[in-house]
């Protein structure tokens, strides 16, 4: 396992990656836009991992609602994993409280499901398997 990505809600999408690629001498890897979660996000490559802005596109979103309720600032943190299916049965098993109970489709041919914070110490958690 190791760190995939790092998820962070922003206002302005363009507005915070170029100050991230201003402060940190960051470089975009890749902008998409997800309709179905009301996304659009930037990926900065950062080492081996990535920082992942995301701006909503709609306010009733789950990131336009966290920006109301939370303002900016750290939203998830993403693990990479080898079998998500598999790891969501054990998870299951284990009485962790699952958001998605089974893997959905993410950007860049990637399979995601995120853990509730409530089982995670307060941290939202996604998990991410990359396709072959
Ligand atoms: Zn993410």
């Amino acid at each position: 396992m190791k760190i995939d990505h790092i998820g962070i809600a922003v206002r302005a999408l363009d507005e915070a990656t170029k100050s991230y690629e201003e402060t940190f001498g960051l470089k975009v890897s890749s902008v998409d836009q997800v309709e179905e979660q009301g996304v659009r996000l930037a990926m900065l490559d950062i080492g081996e991992s990535r920082l992942e802005l995301l701006e909503p596109t709609r306010d009733d979103s789950p990131i336009g609602k966290f920006l109301s309720k939370r303002g900016e600032g750290l939203h998830h943190i993403a693990i990479q994993v080898e079998n998500l299916e598999l790891l969501l049965t054990r998870l299951k098993a284990a009485g962790v409280r699952l958001i998605d109970e089974k893997p959905r489709n993410g950007a860049h041919n990637t399979k995601v499901a995120f853990i509730h914070p409530s089982s995670t110490h307060g941290v939202l958690m996604e998990l991410v398997q990359h396709g072959e």
